[in-house]
């Protein structure tokens, strides 16, 4: 090539390598602060988790505030509003965990509005990671939290009411596709997918995952459990590398569904595995969900689990096993609810 070609070659290149060079750069530019939350209940979650990222402050602050808030919500899915037991007592599963890998849980708990408050300060003031039923309650008050009553929200009340014609343990996996919601029927509050005048009930924990302006990842989850469960009964959302794990070298994942499924397979602590290898979050997540289905495809017909992960560049991904997982995202680019994809 003469000199002339090469610099006319070079002029036509040169706009495309800047492309390039911009579109690199681009990919690499880290997203932050950024939070993401299961469910389209995840919105306002969000957008209370955004009030203290916004500001600079801590990814372990964003996440605990956006998971007091969905606790306040009375016709909600978890906290004491949720759905009680098959003995009629609402009992709450919550986690934290930070980026020293702190982290602590509260499992079974009744009668206390912010469970995962009381994981906060299981983390910061015990050497524990975990209590569960009394105990945890015993250590929430002990720490100032309040007795509530155990009275169920109407909502609640008329899903048990309903569900005790029958007393049948179905948790119901695929909300968007069940004929209820197909037939338009009526749902009540403000979470209206959770509720259904027939007694339908739907898992909808809270589980969220947040990066701050440092750069660092936290995560929280809140859930009342699985509705009409065993008195007892302690899902995957409380445990530490099944509900949500954070790994502040690799990214965070939490998840949502059938519990017993995740606690199997360690579902969170191995979709930031897969992220350590290289994996995207979308594809990490997808990759633990391979996991379930491979074991039993004809049991994991039959269930639903969604998986939600971030890595360290604030990129975001998840991947469930049924069609209707969806996931809220806020950050400075975005502020919307997306459709997790699904493998059956
Ligand atoms: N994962 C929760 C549990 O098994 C249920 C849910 O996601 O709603 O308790």
């Amino acid at each position: 090539m003469n000199r002339r070609k090469f610099l006319q070659l070079g002029a036509l290149t040169a706009p495309l390598l800047t492309t390039t060079k911009s579109f690199a750069k681009k990919l690499d530019q880290t997203t932050k602060p950024i939070v993401i939350s299961t469910w389209d209940s995840g919105m306002p979650v969000n957008a209370e988790a955004w009030k203290i990222l916004s500001a600079s402050g801590s990814a372990l602050d964003a996440v605990e505030a956006g998971a007091i808030h969905i606790e306040n919500e009375i016709n909600c899915c978890v906290g004491l509003g949720g759905y009680p037991d098959r003995d009629g007592i609402v009992t709450l599963d919550s986690c934290i965990m930070d980026h020293h890998a702190n982290c602590g849980a509260v499992a079974g708990i009744e009668r206390i509005k912010h469970p995962v408050s009381v994981a906060r300060k299981v983390m910061e003031k015990t050497p524990h990671v975990i209590l569960v039923g009394a105990g945890a309650q015993q250590f929430a008050i002990e720490n100032g939290f309040i007795l509530e009553s155990n009275t169920l929200s109407n909502d609640a009340q008329n899903a048990y009411t309903e569900w005790l014609k029958k007393s049948e343990y179905k948790p119901v996996i695929n909300i968007e596709n069940q004929p209820a919601v197909q037939a338009g029927k009526k749902q009540n509050g403000p979470f209206a997918p959770n509720f259904f005048e027939d007694g339908t009930a739907n898992h909808d924990t809270m589980g969220l995952v947040a990066m701050d302006v440092k750069g660092n990842l936290s995560g929280a989850v809140t859930t009342s459990g699985m509705a009409f469960k065993l008195h007892g009964r302690v899902g995957d959302s409380p445990i530490i590398g099944a509900g949500l794990f954070v790994d502040n070298e690799i990214g965070a994942a939490t998840s949502s569904g059938t519990g017993e499924e995740v606690i199997r397979i360690c579902g969170t602590h191995l979709v930031v595995e897969f992220m350590r290898q290289g994996y995207s979050p979308e594809m990490a997540c997808k990759k633990a969900v391979e996991r379930i289905v491979k074991r039993d495809k004809a049991k994991a017909k039959t269930l639903q689990v969604g998986f939600l992960a971030m890595n360290k560049k604030g990129q975001y991904g998840a991947y469930a096993i049924q069609k209707g997982f969806v996931f809220s995202v806020k950050s400075n680019n975005e502020n919307q609810i997306h459709s997790s994809k699904y493998i059956l």
